[in-house]
Parts: C-alpha cells; structure tokens; sequence
C-alpha cells in the first residue's frame, strides 16, 4: 500500500532514464533523501517544466510506499524560482556544491529540519546575493558541520577547556582537526596541532557561528591567499569528520571551467 504525500524540498540530482523519463533525487523537509521516479519529465510539453533541475525549490507530491527505493512522484511544482543560480556562475559553483555535500551526507528517508532549513535558507540567499556570493559556501559549510553534530570549537582549548579570547598581538591560533578545534599552547606540546589559523579567519567563523544572519558574510572582503587558507582548514575539518567525503565532483568540473574561462579572456 503505498500513500500519497506532499513536503518541501530541494532537486539534489536529475538523471534521464529511458526514452522520456527521469529519476530525481530530493532533499525533502519531511523524509530526508528520497529518489523519485518522474515518468514522462522529458516530454515536450512535460507538466515539470524547470521544477526538476538540481537547486530547484519545489513542491513534491509522490507516492510513498515502505520499503521501495525509489518513489513515484506525482508532482512537483517550483516553490520560488532561484533563477539567477542558474545565470551567474559563481553562484552556481556554490550552489552545486551545497547540494553536492548534502546528497553525501544525507541518508535515505531521514528527517533533518534543521539541514533542509540551513540548505533552502542558505540558496535563496544566494539567489538575492549582489556580491561576494563565494563567502556564503563557508558560512554554509561551517553550519553544515555545526548541523550535524560536529560544530568546531573556537571558544575553549579542545583538550583541557581553557577559553581561549581573542588577543591584539595573537597573529594566530593552533588547531587541532581531531580533537574538532581550537588547541592552547600548552596542550598543543602534549598532543600536537594540525593547522594554524590566521587569526582574521577565526574572526569570520566565530562570527558565522554566533549569528544567524547569513547576509552578513558578503562584508568579509578575503583576498585569494586567505580564501586558500579558509578552504584548505574547512575541507580537512569536514573530510576527518564526514566520511565519504571525496574531492567534489561540482569543484573539479568549475574549476576546470574557470580554467578555460580564463584562458579564453587571456586570448
Ligand atoms: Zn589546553
């Protein structure tokens, strides 16, 4: 017996299927990760329209039955178009990223408000971005580990406790990737540390944690070197603490493209 149910959620990933059909991986509100079989997507004058291409906010309705790997999906309706996604491509970059990370570290049919707020918040806000909309995919991997039980600790030494406050003449700050964040001096002769943290970057994540106002990352004005900084320290963070994560593919085919881009304005 199968019933018929309808949530929010978020395109992961779109795969064509035989002649005219498509199966459609969702991030749902209500069921987690749910892949749905779309008869008929590819038909001309299909009823879907745009609704199933990844990034896209919709309204599904599908059939759902126990046990079946893949559903039937019934309908699927744009909630709010995130066009400009789709037309600037660093937007898009961050974009197909986020939804990359969450189909990895999302499980079948396992709720998680909380990371389907975070994700649908986080591409409508990127959608409206008017610039530096790169700053959002820190703010977004940060909360992605905060989310999902693994917040880095910036406030205390990860090993004996001790608040560690912010000081003028501190350039920067030990990490430990292991023991999930910031290490004191002291500890850090016992145990080690993985990384150093200028300490401009531990500003802009202590604030990423301590507010919900994600607008507020467009104001981080990072140079290249400290945007190589910030990627490398949250890329080890989450590969020690997801496991799975392997190099994305949406960051291999954009910076292949970007590559090109360059290389073409060059010319
Ligand atoms: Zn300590």
């Amino acid at each position: 017996m199968s019933t018929i149910v309808k949530t929010e959620a978020i395109v992961l990933r779109s795969v064509n299927i035989r002649e005219s059909s498509k199966v459609v991986t969702f991030y749902t509100r209500q069921f987690g990760k749910v892949a749905g079989m779309v008869k008929g997507a590819r038909q001309s004058k299909s009823k879907f329209g745009s609704s199933l291409e990844p990034m896209s906010y919709v309204l599904l309705v599908f059939y759902k039955k126990e046990g079946r790997d893949i559903q039937t999906v019934s309908h699927c309706d744009l909630m709010k178009p995130f066009r400009k996604l789709y037309e600037d491509l660093d937007k898009m970059a961050v974009g197909m990223t986020m939804i990359e990370l969450v189909n990895i570290v999302a499980h079948e049919q396992e709720q998680n408000i909380e990371l389907f707020t975070l994700l649908q918040r986080t591409l409508n806000t990127l959608n409206t971005a008017t610039h530096n909309p790169s700053n959002l995919l820190y703010y977004f991997e940060i909360r992605l580990a905060k989310v999902l039980g693994f917040e880095p600790i910036f406030g205390h030494c990860v090993s004996c406790r001790k608040e560690l406050k912010e000081v003028a003449e501190v350039r920067s700050y030990k990490i430990h990737v292991e023991k999930g964040g910031l290490i004191c001096a002291k500890c850090s002769a016992v145990y080690g540390h993985t990384a150093l943290l200028p300490a401009g970057i531990l500003k802009i994540f202590r604030q990423i944690l301590a507010s919900n106002e994600m607008e507020a990352v467009f104001d981080f004005e990072v140079d290249e070197k400290t945007r190589n900084i910030m990627e490398s320290f949250i890329w080890t963070y989450l590969r020690y603490h997801i496991s799975g994560l392997r190099a994305l593919k949406s960051d291999q085919v954009f910076s292949k493209m970007f590559a090109g881009l360059k290389n073409a304005e060059g010319n």
